[in-house]
């Protein structure tokens, strides 16, 4: 059999897992396999950028040269179909029969559909390609109320960038408080405020139980039942492995498809990366999760000797509505000892401490604090012998002088 790394899927896991395989191999033939019309593009800029041209050379991951430099050849508009782990092949849509000696699945995930009647009708969307976001702006010609449905990260930054817009926005979220899997109760409160002040309508513990409308959205029903009148719904609740392409063969899934730590799934030669891999029971992700997979994934297909994925601290920006906020490490309370939280010259900062160390943080201090909170976090900075309860500031000098010694 002729050497050949195949990868399916076009995201950022791919690409990073592509480059790792060309560093330890420079010979052997490389494809990527992409379902997609484009070069692997910023996942990310859809939310972020949602106004911007996404469109544009600067939204993808490498430009074409770089493909073509390194000999990575990126199939586009191509859907694989079927996985024949015996014989070492996959087959597209198109009826081709690729043969592999190294496997990677990249396929990613998909959002979470809403489980509501109405999901189906014209003017609800979701934001997960850029077909997806194309779609959402061009309908968006038509109608200026719009409900938001999901206060996390992905559905804040959707908000922003509608609000921004123009668009009357209307955010629904089922938890009790925002952007919870990364923010402190005061923050989540905070963060609720500051919308609110922007004219953005916020309503929280509360369900969608149905969307309205005939052909087109004209409201959303809540679990209270109050209806809120809208042109328009998009929806941000959670993201699903896509895994019906192993289905009928022997590779384990649960959540995702199921990895060691060496990005090795339960079938020879087919390793799994990003969104799609599942680890230890969970399922990452995150952007930065699925580059660092993807390169572990590709050291480990081409390199005599494997190493070993270890999970980075989880890290949040969050930058829209006229705030710049982080969320570093383990910002449960109910897993810390102890926890110091502060207002000093109008900066909210809170830190969370479990046997001596700091384990996670959130601050409205701005991007470029982050760097020593995470240092201190990922080094596992002893605090001992540090008054806690000193100024948050007094704290962190502290602790930048423990980490530079
Ligand atoms: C709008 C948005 C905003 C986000 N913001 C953030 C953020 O701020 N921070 C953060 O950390 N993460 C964010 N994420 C998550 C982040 O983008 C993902 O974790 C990351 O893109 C996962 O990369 P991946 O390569 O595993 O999969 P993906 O990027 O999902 O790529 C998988 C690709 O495989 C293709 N594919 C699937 N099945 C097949 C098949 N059978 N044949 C061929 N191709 C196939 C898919 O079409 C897709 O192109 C965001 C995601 C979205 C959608």
């Amino acid at each position: 059999m002729n050497k050949h790394y195949l990868i399916i899927g076009s995201g950022v896991a791919a690409v990073h897992a592509a480059k790792a395989i060309r560093d330890q191999d420079p010979d052997t033939e490389i494809s990527i396999l992409g379902e997609e019309g484009h070069l692997p593009y910023n996942r990310i800029k859809l939310t972020k950028g949602l106004f911007t041209d996404l469109h544009s050379e600067k939204v993808l991951i490498k430009k074409e040269k770089w493909y073509k430099d390194n000999r990575i050849a990126v199939q586009t508009s191509t859907r694989v179909t079927n996985i024949h782990t015996d014989r070492q092949q996959v087959e597209t849509a198109d009826g081709r029969m690729i043969t592999y000696h190294k496997l990677l699945l990249c396929m990613g995930a998909r959002n979470r559909a809403l489980p509501v009647e109405g999901a189906g009708l014209k003017n609800v969307h979701t934001i997960r390609d850029l077909e997806d976001a194309d779609s959402l702006k061009a309908s968006l010609e038509s109608g200026n109320r719009i409900v938001t449905i999901g206060g996390g990260v992905q559905g804040l930054e959707t908000a922003w960038a509608l609000h921004e817009a123009g668009y009357e926005v209307t955010v629904i979220e089922a938890a009790p408080r925002l952007m919870a899997r990364q923010l402190d109760e005061t923050s989540s409160k905070m963060l609720k405020e500051t919308l609110e002040q922007a004219g953005v309508k916020v309503i929280l513990h509360t369900g969608v139980t149905s969307i309205t409308g005939v052909e087109s959205v004209t409201g959303v029903t809540l679990d209270d039942n109050s209806v809120i009148s809208c042109d328009h719904v998009v929806y941000s609740i959670g993201i699903v492995p896509n895994t019906t392409l192993v289905k009928d063969t022997p590779i384990d899934t649960r959540s995702g498809i199921v990895v060691n730590a060496n990005m090795e799934t339960s079938a020879p030669h087919v390793y799994a990366a990003g969104d799609i891999a599942e680890m230890n029971g969970h399922v990452e992700g995150l952007w930065g999760g699925a580059m660092e997979q993807g390169r572990i994934a590709g050291n480990n297909m081409a390199a005599a000797e494997p190493v070993a994925y270890r999970k980075a601290v989880p890290v949040t920006f969050f930058n829209a509505f006229g705030i710049s906020l982080f969320s570093i490490g383990d910002t449960d309370e109910a897993r810390c000892d102890q926890s110091v939280s502060a207002l000093e010259n109008g900066v909210y900062t809170q830190i969370f401490v479990k046997d001596y160390t700091m384990t996670g943080a959130v601050s409205w201090e701005g991007a470029a604090a982050s760097l020593t909170y995470k240092s201190a976090i990922e080094s596992g900075c002893s605090l001992e012998g540090i008054d806690l309860s000193r100024s948050i500031s007094e704290i962190m000098t502290e602790v930048k002088r423990r980490l530079q010694s």
